[in-house]
C-alpha cells in the first residue's frame, strides 16, 4: 500500500456495460410469432413489470421498446436521481458535521465527475435485472424500433408488423414543454437531459417547484452549485398540503437555495453567452441570470406517435389513454400501464397498473390492487410523502375529517437523531377511527409511509393502531403517539357513571 487514496472515476467499462444491457448494439430483433398472447409497447418500469408477469402466466410476449431498456426510471429518473441526491446528503452532513465533533477544516473536496460516475455504476448495476439478454433467456421477443398501431390488432414496428390477440401501451411520459417567450431558442435542460453535464454548474435556475424540481435544486445546491427556485404558484408541491411544502421552502432556504414563489417566468433569452429570465411577481419585473436551466413543469403522456386511432383507442394529449379499473382501454384488446394513463405517474403505480392489466387481459381476473392506495415520496430534506385522501379530496367527497398531528420535535428518536423537522399527520373519517390518508415530512419519511400502506391496506383503524408495539425510540413511533391521543381522546367523550 502506498497510502494513495484511489478515488473511483468515470469508468468506460460500466458504460459500455450499461448500454449492453439496455441497448445492444449488436441486437438482432427477433422473426415474429403470430399472434401474440400480449404485445408490449414501452419497456419502462410498466411494460418490463408486464412482461414478467405475462411469461410466467406462460404467454407468448412481445416487448417493443424505441430507446433503452428501463424507461425513465433507470435512465434518467428514479435510480439516476436517487444517486445524485445520496452524493448532496452526505455533501450536506459533512457541513452540519461539528454539531456531532467532527471538526471540518476546509470545505469538503467536491468531484462532481466522482458522484457522476458512482451514478453510472449504479445504474449499469440496476440493469443487470432486466438486461435484454435475459429477457431472450425468459423467452420475450425483444424488438427495439419504434412502435405504433396499423390496426385494432396489428402493431408496426419499423418494418415488421407484429399482430396480438392483447396489446398493453406502457410508453410512458416526457417532460412537459413550458408557455415562455423564447424558451426554444435558448439551450436548457430538462430531468431527460440534466444527468448528461459532466460538470457542476456554478449556477442553475430550477423553474417549476414540482416534486423533481423540488428534490434536483435542494440536491444541487447542496451539491455547490448556486440555486434558484421560481414557482409561480404560492407554494411548492401541488400534491402536498400547505404546511408540508412550507418546512420544504425552509429546509431549501437553509440550504443556500434562492426561493421565488408566486413567480412566472415570462421569457427567455441568450446575452453576451449567459441565460437570462424574465420574471414577474405581483406585477413587478425582474431578471435572472444564470448558466444552466432545468425546466421542470410537468410531465406529458408519450400518445402522439402512436397512431391509436388506428386501433380505436381513445385519449387526450393531456390525460393519455382513457382506461377503466382494469386498465382496460375503449378497444376491449388493449390496456394501458403506467405514466401513460395514470394520474399518480410513479413507478410503483406503473408496476401494479402492468399486473393488473396483464391478469385481467390473460386470464379475466378483475383488479384487487387498489392503485389509488399508493404511497409516494419527495426526496428532498426532510422527505414529504403521502398515502390516501387529503383533506381537499374528503371534502370533495363529503367525508367529515379529523386529523391527529405529531411533531417531530415531540418524537424521541428524531431529537437524539438532531432531525426534529417535520411532522406525521394521520387524517381520519371524523367520529370513525377509520384512517382516511397520512402525510409524513421526516427524515426517511419514504421509509416510514410503508408502514401506513400496510395499516390502511389491512383496514386497521386507530383503536388497533394503539396497542401495536413499535421500536423505542424510532420516528414511525408518532403512529402510536397519535393512535393513542385517539383512543384518549375517545374515552374523554364516553359518558363516566
Ligand atoms: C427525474 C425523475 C425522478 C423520478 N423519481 C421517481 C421516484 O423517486 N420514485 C418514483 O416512483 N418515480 C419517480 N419518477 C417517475 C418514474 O420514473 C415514472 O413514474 C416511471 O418511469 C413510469 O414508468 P412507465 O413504464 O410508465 O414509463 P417510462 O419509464 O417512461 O417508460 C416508457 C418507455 O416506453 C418507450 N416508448 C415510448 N413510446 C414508444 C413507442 N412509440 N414505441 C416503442 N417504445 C416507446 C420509452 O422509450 C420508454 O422506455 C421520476 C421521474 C423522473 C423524470
Amino acid at each position: 500500500m502506498t497510502g494513495v487514496l484511489r478515488l473511483p472515476t468515470w469508468d468506460s467499462l460500466d458504460e459500455s456495460r450499461f448500454l449492453q444491457r439496455v441497448r445492444p448494439s449488436d441486437w438482432s430483433n427477433p422473426l415474429p410469432r403470430s399472434p401474440y398472447d400480449l404485445l408490449i409497447i414501452g419497456a419502462g418500469p410498466a411494460g418490463l413489470e408486464a412482461a414478467d408477469e405475462a411469461v410466467r402466466l406462460g404467454a407468448s410476449v412481445a416487448l417493443v421498446e424505441r430507446n433503452r431498456l428501463g424507461g425513465n426510471s433507470l435512465n434518467v429518473g428514479s435510480i439516476p436521481s436517487k444517486s445524485i441526491i445520496r452524493a448532496s446528503r452526505l455533501r450536506a452532513a459533512v457541513r452540519d458535521a461539528e454539531e456531532f465533533s467532527a471538526t471540518t477544516t476546509e470545505a469538503m473536496r467536491m468531484d462532481y465527475g466522482v458522484v457522476l460516475a458512482r451514478m453510472h455504476r449504479i445504474r449499469a448495476r440496476i440493469a443487470e435485472y432486466h438486461s435484454a439478454e435475459r429477457l431472450r433467456e425468459k423467452g420475450i421477443d425483444l424488438y427495439f424500433g419504434q412502435a405504433h398501431f396499423s390496426s385494432p390488432t396489428l402493431l408496426r414496428v419499423g418494418d415488421v408488423s407484429l399482430a396480438f390477440r392483447k396489446a398493453l401501451i406502457a410508453t410512458g411520459a416526457r417532460p412537459r414543454k413550458a408557455d415562455i417567450k423564447g424558451i426554444d431558442n435558448i439551450d436548457y435542460r430538462t430531468s431527460t437531459t440534466i444527468f448528461d453535464m459532466d460538470q457542476l454548474p456554478k449556477r442553475m435556475v430550477v423553474i417549476g417547484g414540482g416534486p423533481l424540481g423540488c428534490e434536483l435544486a435542494q440536491a444541487f445546491c447542496k451539491l455547490g452549485s448556486d440555486v434558484s427556485i421560481v414557482e409561480a404558484n404560492p407554494k411548492f408541491l401541488p400534491l402536498e398540503e400547505r404546511d408540508a411544502a412550507e418546512v420544504l421552502s425552509r429546509s431549501m432556504a437553509r440550504d443556500g437555495v434562492t426561493i421565488r414563489l408566486n413567480t412566472t417566468v415570462t421569457a427567455a433569452r441568450t446575452e453576451n453567452g449567459i441565460k437570462v429570465l424574465e420574471t414577474v411577481n405581483a406585477g413587478v419585473k425582474d431578471r435572472i441570470e444564470t448558466g444552466e436551466i432545468l425546466l421542470s413543469v410537468g410531465r406529458a403522456p408519450n400518445v402522439e406517435t402512436l397512431a391509436l386511432e388506428m386501433a380505436g383507442i381513445a385519449f387526450t394529449t393531456g390525460n393519455g389513454i382513457g382506461v377503466d379499473s382494469n386498465f382496460r382501454t375503449s378497444n376491449p384488446n388493449t390496456y394501458a400501464a403506467g405514466d401513460v394513463c395514470s394520474p399518480l405517474k410513479f413507478v410503483n403505480v406503473a408496476r401494479a397498473s402492468a399486473r393488473v392489466a396483464v391478469r385481467h387481459a390473460l386470464l379475466d381476473e378483475a383488479a384487487t390492487t387498489q392503485t389509488a392506495l399508493a404511497p409516494w415520496c419527495t426526496y428532498c430534506d426532510p422527505e414529504i410523502a403521502h398515502i390516501g385522501l387529503h383533506i381537499w379530496d374528503a371534502r370533495a367527497q363529503n367525508i367529515p375529517v379529523t386529523t391527529y398531528t405529531v411533531m417531530m420535535q415531540d418524537i424521541d428518536r428524531a431529537i437524539t437523531d438532531g432531525e426534529d423537522t417535520g411532522f406525521i399527520k394521520i387524517h381520519l373519517q371524523h367520529g370513525t377511527d377509520r384512517i382516511l390518508g397520512a402525510s409524513i415530512v421526516a427524515t426517511n419519511a419514504s421509509e416510514i409511509i410503508n408502514e401506513m400502506a400496510v395499516i390502511m391496506s389491512a383496514g386497521i383503524g386507530m383503536n388497533q393502531l394503539s396497542s401495536m408495539l413499535h421500536t423505542y425510540p424510532s420516528r414511525s413511533e408518532g403512529f402510536a403517539l397519535a393512535a393513542l391521543t385517539f383512543v384518549r381522546d375517545a374515552r374523554l367523550r364516553e359518558p363516566t357513571v
